[in-house]
């Protein structure tokens, strides 16, 4: 098993995260999570703001299973709608599907998403979809477009992992699409499997949304990619307002700093709730260079606490699967 595989696997349970939400964020969260509650995802944004940079805003959120979770999500995320039109930050919404209820029922799901985007609607705030694993990914196209008959304000993530990313990004080339590489471990049937493969995808996608498509927002931390499209859209004279860059809070803010002041709009992606545990699992496992956040934690008696439990966790994890 590699070490991304690892990582996933941590980030995938349940009992850990359920066990990380005691502690506050640890391990060396905080660099990459924008604290636990509103009053501070605001202070975060108010700050990426005074550089010129706008927010997408994510409440985390893991492992909904009953409608009350559920509900409590869209609230919490309603409330955070209301923050941002009353504080008058420049940020916008990212959520995910099966937080609001996807994986329970769809219509359930549905009623949620809509109270969301009509809310944020009246205020002229967007509202981002983001993807999750291959299983949520028609159900959440088809509930974009169902929602996309009453707002406009929405727009979804293309993962150029899958096959199917170009039919998909010729689907919704109306709308506004944020391009991924994708996160979640998928199956050779359904994705392509090696760096060079998704690599190569991406800028194929990028490329071909950045000139058919309604706007896009180029979301990565490769600066080989990044420099490559630079060059793309200064040869084709893509006009500004079509596009922007777009990385997540606490990773290569240098370059995002640097990318706002060079006069390209630029969008952090912000994370901020309790549930930190399994983005936080997620950004190990793409990146095991961030474990020297976690190193340099490693002193910290509840962290070692929380790693103890992963640990053993994911031993007796390992051990059930084999039985
Ligand atoms: C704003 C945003 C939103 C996202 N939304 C989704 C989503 O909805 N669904 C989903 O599946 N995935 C999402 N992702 C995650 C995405 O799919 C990738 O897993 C993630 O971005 C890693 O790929 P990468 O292109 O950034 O770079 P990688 O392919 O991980 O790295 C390429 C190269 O870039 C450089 N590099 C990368 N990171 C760093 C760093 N921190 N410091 C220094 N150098 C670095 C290194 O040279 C590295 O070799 C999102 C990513 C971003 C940035």
């Amino acid at each position: 098993m590699s070490l991304k595989d690892f990582f996933i696997a941590l980030s995938e349970n349940q009992f850990l995260n359920n066990n990380a939400k005691k502690y506050g964020l640890k391990m060396g969260a905080a660099s990459v999570v924008a604290g636990t509650n509103i009053k501070e995802v605001i202070e975060s944004i108010k700050e990426l703001n005074s550089h010129g940079i706008s927010c997408t805003v994510d409440n985390l959120g893991e492992f909904v299973h009953d409608q009350s979770e559920a509900t409590a999500a869209k609230e919490q995320i309603l409330a955070v709608i209301e923050a941002i039109h009353q504080e008058g930050v420049d940020a916008h919404i990212s959520l995910k599907p099966s937080q609001l209820g996807l994986d329970i029922d769809y219509d359930f799901c549905y009623k949620n998403l809509k109270e969301i985007v009509a809310l944020a609607d009246s205020y002229n705030i967007f509202v981002n979809f983001d993807m999750e694993n291959y299983a949520r990914l028609q159900p959440s196209f088809d509930l974009l477009k169902e929602l996309s008959v009453d707002h406009h304000n929405i727009g979804t993530v293309i993962q150029a992992y899958f096959f199917r990313a170009k039919e998909d990004i010729e689907k919704f080339k109306n709308y506004r699409l944020r391009i991924v590489k994708g996160a979640y471990k998928e199956p050779a049937e359904v994705a392509y499997q090696t760096k060079e493969d998704i690599d190569r995808n991406y800028i194929e996608l990028l490329e071909y949304h950045l000139l058919n498509g309604k706007f896009t927002s180029i979301a990565t931390h490769d600066h080989t990619i990044i420099n490559h499209i630079k060059q793309f859209i200064a040869d084709n004279d893509i006009p500004k307002d079509k596009y922007e860059f777009q990385m997540l809070y606490g990773f290569r803010r240098d370059m995002q700093i640097e990318l706002a002041k060079e006069g390209y709009n630029f969008c952090t992606y912000v994370p901020f709730g309790q549930d930190w545990y399994g983005y936080f699992m997620r950004r190990l496992a793409e990146r095991p260079q961030n474990l020297e956040l976690v190193v340099k934690q490693v002193f910290n008696k509840r962290t070692n606490t929380i790693l103890g439990i992963a640990a053993a966790s994911f031993a007796l994890g390992r051990l059930t699967k084999r039985k």
